[in-house]
């Protein structure tokens, strides 16, 4: 809150817009470090439901010893909800933007939020892959434009990755910064590019990983524990590709290829039938893996047995 207070005085109110998995991710964390959070949902189920999860999620911090019963109350106190972006960013200090991965949605909201929230508001997007410099020109405020991307689950995920689009001021990268680390979070800022820093590393090895297998030179069990074992990683990359979405890796993919019009990040053949397929992993029940509610162990899928 030290930010709020030096930066912009007594306003400690937080927008956030979306209320899907990565929105009520983040309004638990703000609402939680003693933030207003006025969380922004078109769908009035989402936003029920979100206010649900937080609540059980919170749960499971108590039953950790992270969180006490007093604690979940304030916070759940600290949290409002609302259909429409004119009435919930009147009094925001900060508008985080989590809503669906799609540019024109996202144009269109900055717009909104350019016209109804305080000149002085800071207007950051939780984008996986949407050029920050695209989404700061929708408005009439580019300097105050910012990335702020939470990892996923966000109460758990200690990373804040900060983008800076070509326009965004200085001064409020320091704030975003100071802000994030009050929220108990580590930042580390990077520059405009497509899939910034996490996803043009990661996606990489996630489409390598995906190829090896097109190619049969391992299979999915030895792929994932070679890179589970081997390099430390606590899930293996194919197993990860299922938990992220396929249809979403092979977005970010497209939007890498795209970006920098470099073949190296082509998306393997095999990735593009199986999101044609409606196989995306952990949300439709398949991908290099099956989920059955409940199971508890991994089962490769039959198609690559
Ligand atoms: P999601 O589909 O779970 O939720 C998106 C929400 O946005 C939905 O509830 C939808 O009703 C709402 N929405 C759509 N249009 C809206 C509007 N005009 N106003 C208000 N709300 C609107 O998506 P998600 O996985 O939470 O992703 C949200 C953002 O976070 C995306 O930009 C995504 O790239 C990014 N992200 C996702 C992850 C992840 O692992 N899921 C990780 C990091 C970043």
């Amino acid at each position: 809150m030290k930010l709020f207070q030096t930066a912009y005085m007594e306003n400690k109110n937080v927008s956030v817009i979306g209320a899907g998995t990565m929105g009520n991710g983040i309004a638990h964390v703000f609402a939680q470090s003693g933030f207003k959070v006025n969380l922004i949902d078109v769908n009035t189920n989402q936003l029920e439901k979100a206010v649900q999860t937080i609540g059980k999620n919170m749960d499971r911090q108590i039953a950790k010893g992270g969180l006490t019963e007093v604690g979940k109350l304030e916070a759940l106190n600290n949290l409002r909800t609302f259909t429409t972006i004119a009435e919930g960013v009147q009094n925001a200090g900060l508008v985080v933007e989590a809503a669906t991965e799609n540019e024109a949605l996202k144009l269109k909201i900055f717009q909104q939020l350019d016209e109804h929230a305080p000149k002085e508001s800071i207007l950051a997007s939780n984008t996986s892959s949407i050029s920050i410099t695209k989404i700061a020109a929708a408005t009439k405020r580019p300097g105050m434009v910012i990335g702020m991307h939470f990892m996923n689950p966000v109460p758990v995920m200690k990373l804040v990755e900060i983008i800076n689009g070509y326009a965004t001021d200085q001064k409020v990268t320091d704030k975003i910064i100071a802000l994030s680390k009050e929220l108990g979070k580590i930042p580390c800022v990077v520059n405009d590019y497509p899939g910034f820093i996490a996803n043009k590393i990661l996606m990489p090895m996630i489409n390598e990983a995906i190829y090896s297998l097109h190619e049969g030179i391992a299979n999915v069990a030895s792929i994932d524990t070679i890179m589970k074992l081997g390099m430390a990683h606590p899930m293996g990359p194919l197993q990860l590709a299922d938990f992220i979405g396929l249809d979403v890796c092979l977005s970010i993919l497209n939007v890498l290829y795209q970006g920098f019009g470099n073949p190296k990040y082509a998306a393997c053949p095999l990735l593009v039938n199986m999101v044609m397929a409606g196989k995306l992993g952990v949300k439709s029940g398949e991908g290099f893996y099956v989920y059955t509610p409940g199971a508890k162990e991994l089962i490769v899928s039959n198609r690559f047995k």
